[in-house]
């Protein structure tokens, strides 16, 4: 068992990048959830547990001495709108531990009550959205996707006000660090290159150390950022992951997936689907991720132009390139997980076609992008060929597919493993989240929220106790939009 280690690396870096800041205690806090494996990943000591002093420490109650609580400061852009002055208006930083694997993760408190950065906001977030961020984060993890984690969920006894009352919730929220793009515009908008310097100094030696040790180190890091984003929304896009309100602010710097407010995973296949209620123009749509990470790193290379070289032009002519590269990174690692879906060991740049004509068929046919590559890595994968209507398509693609598959060394048993290791059985579908949002919030009731908890921890399995998690939403299960809710 490894130490527990709690560091305030942030907070003593100054007042410039957080304030400090206590949690408001809340009236009756109770246990949601506690997970413990990532307790023991972070060596948590046991009696912060599922035990009173634990509760205490989740609610924001009572802190322990190695806590020392900030709000950090950032900025951001809002669907391309620019806001000087974002920060953490309901979330509030504990500590950084060094867990078993010897990385530093951020203890995060998100509902723990206002914050200097809080802006008329009351800092609160009703349950509905911790019992979203709780199961969607873990799936997440549990698919392989670099995200934040959910440590911790407690209610607060209290009542949160948005356009109805509402029971009121904590979560704390795990990552490498919450330090977004919008962090780096905050810090760039101070107009002062010696703390510009300073900080970004701070989030390499962190983060990206293997770029101190080159030449060029600030070019690097950012080439290291664009490289980590493109294979992060590569990853979402080959499970149907639409992330819904992808601002500068909710972009880190790790490649950390986070902010799950309108998130939903796409069911029947469609380029242009939009869940979030705020995105009218389809900004976040599915098919745009891929252009808006390009677009959000875009602004983050501007804020490193002071430190790429003594001379704009220069510098400038250094990030277009770094930018340059994110384009042929995404394809890349985009390509190479849509071709391991299909069962493809070493793609090549020809099997590009067969995805795409894939994907179109099933955006002509409204075919479930899950269930589809699920039944393509069963041993009878001829089957998916039932979820199509127009089988003239559907037999010609399969034709290809089969001589492209079976013209490798691997056997037909071989390829089905493969593939159900990286198609899942289980995605965090909309429905399930809202069904167990709406028995928590309206009768307090868990049993839905800890069994889809349970069945996500392992999304590539197919246990039978879990088959009903599997379907697509019915027609009147069917969830439209989302909302931040928060
Ligand atoms: P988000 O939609 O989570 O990306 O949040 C955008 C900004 O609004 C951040 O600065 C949040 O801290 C702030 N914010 C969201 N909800 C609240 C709230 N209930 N109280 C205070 N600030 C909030
Ligand atoms: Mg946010």
């Amino acid at each position: 068992m490894s130490e527990f280690n709690p560091q305030h690396s942030l907070a003593a870096l100054g007042s410039t990048f957080s304030l400090p800041c206590s949690p408001t205690p809340v009236a009756a806090p109770e246990w949601l959830a506690f997970n413990q494996p990532l307790a023991n990943e972070l060596a948590l000591p046991e009696q912060y547990h599922a035990s009173e002093l634990g509760l205490a420490l989740f609610a924001g109650n009572n802190l322990p001495q190695w806590c020392q609580p900030i709000a950090q400061a950032y900025a951001g852009h809002q669907f391309a709108n620019y806001v000087p002055r974002l920060g953490d208006g309901r979330a509030i930083l504990l500590a950084d531990v060094k867990a078993t694997d010897g990385q530093l993760y951020d203890i995060q408190l998100k509902g723990a009550g206002p914050t200097p950065f809080s802006r008329g906001g009351d800092g609160r977030s009703p349950i509905g959205p911790v019992i979203r961020e709780y199961l969607v984060s873990e799936a997440m993890h549990a698919l392989g996707v670099p995200t934040t984690r959910a440590l911790a969920a407690v209610s607060t006894g209290e009542t949160v006000y948005r356009e109805e009352a509402l029971p009121g919730a904590i979560i704390t929220r795990v990552a490498k660090s919450h330090i977004r793009i919008g962090t780096f515009q905050y810090v760039a908008a101070l107009g002062d290159t010696a703390r510009l310097t300073e900080f970004t100094d701070y989030v390499i030696a962190r983060h990206y150390p293997q770029c101190t040790i080159q030449q060029k180190p600030y070019l690097k890091f950012l080439q290291a950022v664009i490289a980590a984003q493109a294979a992060t929304v590569a990853h979402w896009m080959s499970l149907g992951f639409i992330h819904g309100v992808m601002n500068t602010d909710n972009m880190t710097i790790t490649g950390e997936t986070i902010d799950y407010g309108p998130c939903a995973f796409m069911e029947a296949y469609d380029e242009k689907t939009v869940f979030s209620s705020i995105d009218r123009r389809g900004r976040y749509a599915y098919s745009n991720q891929p252009p808006v990470a390009l677009w959000n790193l875009t602004r983050f290379a501007e804020t490193l132009l002071p430190l790429l070289a003594a001379d704009q032009p220069a510098a400038i002519a250094l990030a277009s390139s770094a930018l340059e590269a994110f384009s042929q990174q995404y394809q890349a690692a985009y390509l190479q997980r849509m071709t391991a879906k299909l069962g493809i060991e070493h793609a090549t740049p020809d099997d590009a076609e067969l995805v795409k004509s894939v994907l179109a068929l099933m955006q002509q046919d409204k075919v479930d992008f899950t269930v589809f590559f699920r039944q393509l890595s069963a041993n009878t994968p001829e089957k998916a060929g039932e979820l199509f209507n127009d089988q003239n398509s559907w037999l010609n693609w399969f034709s290809d597919w089969q001589a492209r598959v079976t013209a490798q060394k691997q056997t037909g048993k071989h390829r089905a493993t493969a593939m159900q290791r990286v198609n899942p059985e289980l995605i965090p579908r909309n429905h399930l989240v809202q069904q167990a949002i709406e028995q928590v919030t309206r009768d307090g009731d868990l049993s839905l929220f800890n069994q889809l908890k349970q069945a996500w921890l392992a999304p590539f399995d197919a246990d039978p106790a879990f088959a009903a998690f599997s379907q697509p939403a019915s027609e009147q299960e069917r969830v439209q939009r989302t909302f931040c809710g928060t």
